[in-house]
């Protein structure tokens, strides 16, 4: 059986997602028999190449971003949507609540710990959007995996139920938080 195709990335998110993905321990080696990686900080490579899976952590703040979401939505057969900040902003999108110019100028002008207050505007910086999206802002997302982040159960669940041609679905005790 081939094994199906992964790629994961992080656009407005913490790493966080993928953290406890890693935190699957040795059942990560278990589904390794299964799966491969493509475009991954797990792998390095840059450029995402066609995939049945695409896990993407955080929500979308820049242009980049948009660029990188499409990119994935493209090449992948499935869309996940991984942690509060893909699905509903979460904690990037705290800054919705301000204007742009509000969140630059408290950053870079106004913030008292700044040693030498200035704005950046270097033209590699990939532009801010106005506010931060949720990814199904921007493409059509196949399935969400709540959390923040969601727990290695999780993901093996969902991962699990794909590679078994299942639908995923996650029990109650996975998406209960307190
Ligand atoms: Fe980090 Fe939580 Fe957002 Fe995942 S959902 S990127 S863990 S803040």
């Amino acid at each position: 059986m081939s094994k199906l195709r992964i790629a994961t990335t992080s656009l407005a998110g913490c790493f966080g997602c993928h953290m406890s993905f890693l935190d699957m321990d040795e059942q990560l080696l278990e589904l390794l028999k299964d799966v491969e990686f493509n475009r991954s900080p797990l792998t390095d490579i840059k450029q995402v190449g066609p995939c049945d899976i695409g896990l993407i952590e955080g929500g979308v703040c820049n242009a980049d971003n948009v660029h990188v979401l499409r990119e994935f939505r493209k090449q992948c057969r499935i869309l996940i949507a991984v942690g509060a900040c893909a699905i509903n902003g979460g904690v990037p999108a705290m800054r919705n609540h301000y204007t742009l110019t509000e969140c630059l100028e408290e950053s870079y002008l106004y913030n008292p710990g700044l040693d030498q207050p200035l704005m950046p505007n270097d033209p590699e910086l990939p532009l801010l959007l106005d506010k931060v999206h949720p990814i199904h802002d921007i493409v059509q997302v196949d399935y969400f995996l709540p959390g923040c982040p969601p727990t290695p159960e999780a993901f093996l669940q969902v991962l699990g139920a794909i590679l078994q041609g299942r639908e995923p679905s996650l029990p109650q005790a996975l998406i209960h938080y307190d």
